[in-house]
């Protein structure tokens, strides 16, 4: 019987060591970078064959909505990190990403707050947040949901009133509007998950890059509101 139990106290030795390194390893992991809280997923939306928005200047230019929704996402991504909140681009080139493909980059980082970028066809800002069924009336409606983003609504709708202020702020001659719809790729996301437009290319100049930079400035003021509020 003697050996038996050396082999299973050897056994139970080697696990408590796997334990303890497993107990640091995930604490060094998580204190790496950033502090928690402070991790945000920044989607440039379109990309590849998928152009988005296309808008010919006078001046015989075309501007496409994947650059330009690119341009902003890496402003973003570099003010944020100025300011010392960790950032992360969802599509860091171009290149046609699917919404399982983005949804899967983002819970890989598993992320404290996601933004996707876009430009509207109007002049105006428009924030988004999906639109979660509620109640058993929609059950059907709710088994088609992927319900990753039902726990983080409330935190979703928060965000987006701490963009639709800095943009009010720093746009004040510009419209902002506020929606609730059904967004597939904002329902697969595990975290506080908003979608921008910025103004589309006939009103807004982003062969300038001082307009991403603009943007950046008031998306990074609304993610330090929203931080404060947490
Ligand atoms: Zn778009």
């Amino acid at each position: 019987m003697r050996p038996r139990v050396k082999v299973t106290n050897k056994i139970l030795s080697a696990f408590i060591v796997c334990m303890a390194f497993m107990t640091i390893w995930v604490q060094t992991s998580r204190s790496a970078g950033s502090s928690p809280g402070e991790i945000v997923a920044v989607d440039a939306g379109h990309g590849g064959y998928d152009d988005g928005i296309v808008y010919n200047t006078r001046s015989g230019q075309q501007i496409k909505e994947k650059d330009a929704d690119l341009e902003i996402a890496r402003a973003i991504i570099s003010t944020l990190r100025a300011g010392g909140t960790g950032a992360f681009a969802v599509r860091p080139i171009d290149r046609y990403m699917d919404l399982s493909q983005r949804a899967r980059a983002v819970q890989a980082k598993s992320p404290d707050l996601f933004l996707s970028i876009h430009l509207s066809s109007t002049g105006a800002f428009n924030i988004y947040v999906t639109s979660v069924p509620q109640g058993q009336d929609d059950l059907k409606q709710f088994y088609l949901y992927s319900n990753r983003q039902r726990p983080y609504i409330e935190k979703s709708r928060g965000f987006a009133q701490a963009l639709e202020q800095s943009i009010r702020q720093a746009f004040p001659g510009v419209n902002v509007s506020y929606m609730e719809i059904p967004l597939p790729l904002l329902d697969r996301i595990g975290a506080p998950a908003v979608m921008l437009e910025c103004p589309g290319p006939a009103y807004f100049n982003y062969r300038d890059t001082n307009t991403a930079g603009r943007i950046a400035q008031v998306v990074a003021n609304a993610v330090m509101v929203f931080n404060a509020k947490r």
